[in-house]
């Protein structure tokens, strides 16, 4: 058996050009775009290829951008000060800070600064526990377009078993709260746990969230389930998974590639939630469902 190849690229342009549509309608009624503002604190080389990419993808979707390039060596309080400001901008309905932060900078006092009405990268404790308790909120992007895309090849998830690999806030744990809202029976694994091998090969869904390449193979798989491997990492052959994408297309029902799975979703997740934040915060209806 070979498995369906999930494409995040085609999912994400579909949900970029829907979200297009619902921007230009947005603006016309109000007045003036959706507003997100990305601040980058340093030059780490990934983070600047991100920030970048998310500046075109606004654009590209009608939003208007607003990215404040900080010096590495900026004081906290400084970057506190900004993200006050931007709190308080009428016309920001988005703020992003980029991670990781230089170390003399509290991520975490930083993320809990931003205006949990505005943090449309779901980061902030308030909208985590919104998630946890199924309170609507801003769910973090890259767990979201995972969700879309299991959404996309299985219909309904209620009742399948689900193994998240990693435990983290931006990913595993979000991961699992949204797995479980869909009525999966949810085992979030991570590196203490005993025997993955076990859990891998009774689910019918594995959500990959580690950082370490090609670690999941084929024969841990349960044959038919759907992967969605959302690891990254750069290794001499290029960028690859956490899951062997050889080997596990040769069990799995569907799998995501990377490049060109989870990736692209995530960008086009954090325009979703921008446009969200606009209509929430100016009372405007828009179709949440199909976006
Ligand atoms: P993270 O914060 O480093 O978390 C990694 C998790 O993996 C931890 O919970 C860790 O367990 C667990 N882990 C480590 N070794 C393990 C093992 N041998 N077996 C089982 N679990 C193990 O990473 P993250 O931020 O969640 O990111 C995970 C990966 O996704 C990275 O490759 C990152 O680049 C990628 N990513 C991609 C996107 C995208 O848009 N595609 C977005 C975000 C992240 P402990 O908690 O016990 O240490």
């Amino acid at each position: 058996m070979t498995a369906a190849t999930i494409d995040g690229r085609a999912r994400a342009a579909s949900l970029r050009a829907g979200i297009a549509v619902q921007v230009a309608a947005f603006a016309a009624r109000v007045g003036r775009a959706p507003g997100l503002a990305v601040v980058l604190v340093g030059e780490d080389p990934a983070s600047s290829v991100y920030v970048r990419a998310k500046g075109r993808a606004t654009a590209e979707a009608g939003m208007r951008g607003a990215e404040h390039r900080l010096p590495a060596d900026t004081p906290e309080a400084e970057l506190l000060a900004l993200v006050d400001r931007l709190n308080a901008d009428p016309a920001i309905d988005g703020i992003l800070v980029q991670l990781p932060l230089p170390p003399h900078i509290d991520a975490a006092q930083v993320t809990a600064r931003i205006d949990p009405d505005k943090d449309v990268d779901g980061f902030h404790p308030v909208n985590a526990g919104r998630l946890a308790t199924g309170l609507p909120g801003f769910v973090p992007c890259t767990p979201l377009g995972c969700l879309m895309l299991l959404r996309g090849v299985l219909g309904s998830l209620s009742g399948l078993e689900a193994v998240v690999v990693g435990r983290s806030n931006i990913v595993g744990k979000p991961m699992a709260q949204l797995l479980l809202a869909e009525s999966c029976t949810v085992t979030v694994a991570h590196s203490r746990t005993r025997d993955l091998d076990a859990h891998l090969a009774r689910v019918d869904i594995v959500v990959a969230a580690v950082g370490r390449a090609n670690m999941i193979r084929g024969n841990q798989l349960k044959s038919g389930a759907t992967v969605i491997d959302v690891g990254i990492n750069r290794t001499e052959a290029g960028l690859v998974g956490d899951v062997d994408f050889a080997s596990a297309a040769q069990v799995a029902g569907a799998i995501t590639p990377v490049p060109g799975g989870v990736g692209p979703m995530t960008i086009a997740c954090l325009l979703r939630n921008t446009l969200v934040s606009a209509a929430r915060r100016e009372g405007v209806p828009i179709d949440e469902a199909g976006l």
